[in-house]
């Protein structure tokens, strides 16, 4: 569709490609329980799930320059600048084969939201957020016990006030664009996902 000159800026900037796939957020407090639906969406509705946090995990791991201060800011529970985040969601998209993303924990706040916008220019087909109150989201970090540094009360306290502060806006942003489906994620796994797979049937898939 684009001229010559516009695929050559594209090249240029290598920010942009003329993949536009489906993206689905998924939002909700640390321990609302969306790495654990994400998984199941996976196995039912051939989505591909990209967990911010996992990315910026392994961006630490492969040694990468930027992986000490993605440590320390995970550490003390705040936001990576959206640049390093954005860049990990994108070649991840772009190295898929699918065109149908779930990315869980972005945007966390409102430089998230707009700079992944402006950016890729990729609007949320809806918002799935995970609605759970602190006390069950703290019980079930302190039994996570998949060895995360930040998996500690102390840095726990840290993570809810910045959902309370940041993220929770980004919700209320999508909430009143009629984009987000919020779901009691205080139950049983199994009955969040029946609520969750009524989202995804066909039918509701392009209800708005
Ligand atoms: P998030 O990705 O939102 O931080 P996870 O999916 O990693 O949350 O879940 C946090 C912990 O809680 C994990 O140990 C997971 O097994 C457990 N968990 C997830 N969903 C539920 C649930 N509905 N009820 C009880 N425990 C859950
Ligand atoms: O989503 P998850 O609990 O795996 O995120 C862990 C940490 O990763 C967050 O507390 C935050 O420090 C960092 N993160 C971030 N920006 C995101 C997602 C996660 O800085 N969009
Ligand atoms: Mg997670």
């Amino acid at each position: 569709m684009g001229t010559v000159v516009d695929a050559a800026n594209k090249e240029a900037s290598g920010i942009v490609t003329d993949k536009k796939p489906t993206v689905v957020f998924v939002l909700g407090g640390p321990g609302s329980g969306k790495g654990t639906q994400c998984a199941n969406i996976v196995q039912h509705f051939g989505y591909t799930h990209l967990s911010a946090g996992d990315l910026l995990r392994a961006e630490i791991k492969s040694g990468s320059e930027n992986g000490t201060m993605i440590q320390n800011m995970i550490k003390e529970g705040k936001i990576v600048p959206s640049e390093v985040t954005i860049k990990l969601l994108q070649q991840a998209i772009q190295e898929s084969a699918n065109d149908k993303f779930l990315i869980d924990g972005f945007p966390r706040n409102e430089e998230n939201r707009a700079a992944f916008e402006n950016v890729t220019k990729i609007e949320p087909a809806f918002v799935l957020f995970f609605d759970c109150s602190e006390e069950e989201m703290e019980r079930r970090l302190l039994s996570r016990d998949q060895g995360r540094e930040d998996d500690n009360i102390e840095t726990i306290r840290k993570r809810f006030k910045v959902f309370l502060e940041s993220s929770l806006p980004v919700i209320e942003y999508y909430n009143s664009k009629g984009k987000v489906r919020k779901i009691d994620a205080g139950r049983p796994v199994e009955e969040v996902f029946e609520s969750v797979q009524a989202i995804f049937s066909p039918k509701n898939e392009k209800a708005d």
